[in-house]
């Protein structure tokens, strides 16, 4: 099997959506597992919803809400998977109902980490959905389940013993039918059920967690650059793509500030 995470801008809007189904179903006989951030910003805008409650402006958060339900509902409506549109609907009227009860006081770490994992939640949903509109034999996966943490709410560290298992008990028995789990990245939750989240960027985590639980025969995080680069493109405008990278070039990489995060038994950068 293989793990095949997509980053924000690779499922940002239906015409993404609609690559990561055109590669998924090329890597239909490779058993993928699908790994999926939020649409692209939705993890900085539910941030925002998050300060602006602390700084009591109730409607702020009511218009940003309003607009991050219009961006999902559109993205439904464009790929004919409205079936997804309560779901999404009722994740914003649970938000709007608990940042009001919060507005003008701090929010715990956890009340936040249950906040900020939404973006995942309907990003996950839409891709399945979109996914098995196209044919494939897909199915929403709740990452809740799966990748189990301890308390740390903002940066959960795993327990990898039990993610295995359930890796195992959950996901392996959907590989085995020919069913394509679509699973939320960056979202955890402890041993309880309360929602964690692995930190930001967290969702490459996740695939190389999932990879690495189920022995995959090679993790792909695809991205809106070519491969792993000589250094960050936006600060290096002459960096280069790597033809190849060990292990430890990548490491090394990452040590400086390159946005390389864990990788799994293998991986690989490209460009959806
Ligand atoms: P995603 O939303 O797909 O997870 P990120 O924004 O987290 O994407 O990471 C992709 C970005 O990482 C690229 O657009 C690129 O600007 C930046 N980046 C930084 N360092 C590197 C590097 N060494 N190689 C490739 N991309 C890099
Ligand atoms: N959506 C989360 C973030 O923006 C996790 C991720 O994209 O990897 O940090
Ligand atoms: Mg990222």
């Amino acid at each position: 099997m293989i793990v095949c995470k997509f980053g924000g801008t690779s499922v940002q809007d239906a015409p993404a959506i609609d690559r990561v189904t055109a590669i998924m179903q090329r890597r239909l006989p490779e058993q993928p597992i699908v790994v999926v951030s939020a649409l692209a910003l939705v993890t900085d805008e539910l941030f925002a919803l998050a300060s602006d409650t602390e700084r009591g402006q109730p409607r702020q958060v009511h218009r940003a809400l309003e607009r991050l339900l219009e961006r999902h509902r559109a993205v439904a409506t464009t790929l004919k998977v409205t079936s997804v549109v309560p779901a999404i609907e009722g994740g914003i009227e649970a938000i709007r109902l608990r940042l009001d009860a919060a507005a003008g006081r701090a929010l715990t770490p956890e009340e936040r980490d249950w906040l900020v994992g939404h973006g995942e939640l309907w990003s996950a949903r839409l891709v399945a959905a979109a996914l098995a509109a196209a044919g494939l034999p897909a199915c929403w996966i709740d990452a809740r389940k799966l990748i189990i943490t301890d308390q740390r709410f903002g940066r959960a560290t795993p327990d990898t013993a039990t993610i295995n298992g359930r890796a195992q008990a959950e996901l392996a028995p959907l590989l085995a039918s020919g069913s394509v789990p679509v699973v939320q990245g960056f979202v955890g939750a402890t041993p309880e059920g309360r929602p964690t989240t692995l930190g930001r960027g967290g969702s490459d985590f996740t695939a190389a967690l999932l990879g690495a639980a189920l022995g995959a025969r090679r993790v792909e995080i695809w991205t809106d650059v070519d491969g792993i680069m000589t250094a960050d493109p936006r600060i290096v405008p002459e960096a280069r793509t790597l033809p190849s990278a060990t292990y430890d070039e990548a490491a090394e990489l990452a040590t400086f500030g390159a946005k390389l995060y864990e990788i799994g038994r293998a991986s690989c950068r490209e460009r959806v």
